[in-house]
């Protein structure tokens, strides 16, 4: 589980995260919503180690996340999709893939790795030579995706996934989360698509400037008159 104890982040002097608690039970899928500028990415950036927290504490388990650097992160099993897939368009689908599994400890296993994420997305592997640039927006997405799956993750965390795809695709993407998740992978979604996100997700906080202002299970939350007047349009 992770467990993130009242942090505090900022961007120079400016606080962007207030006092933030929040607790991400194993096997979970949890949704991360708020309007544009809430702190969502803060947040994701502050778990992966991107940036620390001023004050406060992060925990997976027993371990102390917050003390520790991004690849000690990530071999923790923690792994990240951020937002605007930043893959190296210069760099093939492949390589882009094993930049996944660039640290140290996962190296070793990249060759069973990538076969593992061929295996989710067949499409990458027709195009495993393709530089990353030249895909299209779904197609990066799956390489996004694939990358954090090849340091075979216990949690994923992904930041706006559905961002200007097409439907058909975001539906492919979400139906791939919930597969995941049955495997046994714990989600953590950043998500503007809030009725799609709260669909697939077990509970889910809210946040607005910097602070969680709702928790709950995701159906009470749908349910919510506040959530469905300022996020479903309801
Ligand atoms: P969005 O959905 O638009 O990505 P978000 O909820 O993910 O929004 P963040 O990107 O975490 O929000 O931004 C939270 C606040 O921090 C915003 O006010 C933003 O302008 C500010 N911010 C983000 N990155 C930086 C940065 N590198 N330097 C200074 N301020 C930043």
């Amino acid at each position: 589980m992770i467990n993130i104890r009242d942090i505090n982040v900022y961007y120079g002097d400016v606080q962007v995260i207030h006092n933030l608690s929040m607790k991400i039970e194993e096997g979970k899928t949890v949704a991360l919503l708020g309007s544009n500028g809430a702190g969502k990415t803060t947040t994701l950036k502050t778990i992966s180690g991107l940036l620390s927290p001023k004050s406060g504490e992060i925990f997976y388990g027993d371990k102390r996340l917050d003390k520790i650097p991004p690849n000690m992160i990530i071999s923790h099993g923690i792994s990240h999709v951020p937002e605007g897939r930043r893959l190296f368009p210069q760099m093939t689908v492949e390589e882009n893939l094993l930049m996944g599994a660039f640290e140290k400890s996962l190296w070793g296993k990249r060759k069973e790795k990538l076969e593992y994420v061929y295996g989710i997305f067949p499409r990458l592997k027709e195009r495993r030579l393709q530089h990353g640039g030249t895909l299209s927006g779904g197609e990066q997405q799956m390489v996004a995706i694939g990358r954090a799956l090849m340091s075979t993750p216990k949690i994923l965390m992904l930041d706006e996934p559905s961002l200007g795809l097409a439907p058909k695709i975001v539906e492919s993407i979400f139906e791939l989360l919930q597969n995941l998740n049955k495997e046994g992978i714990t989600i953590l979604l950043v998500e503007q698509n809030v009725n799609v996100a709260l669909e697939i997700s077990d509970s889910a906080y809210v946040m607005e400037t910097g602070k969680i202002v709702l928790e709950g299970n995701a159906e009470d939350l749908m349910d919510n008159v506040y959530v469905k007047q300022a996020y479903l349009g309801l």
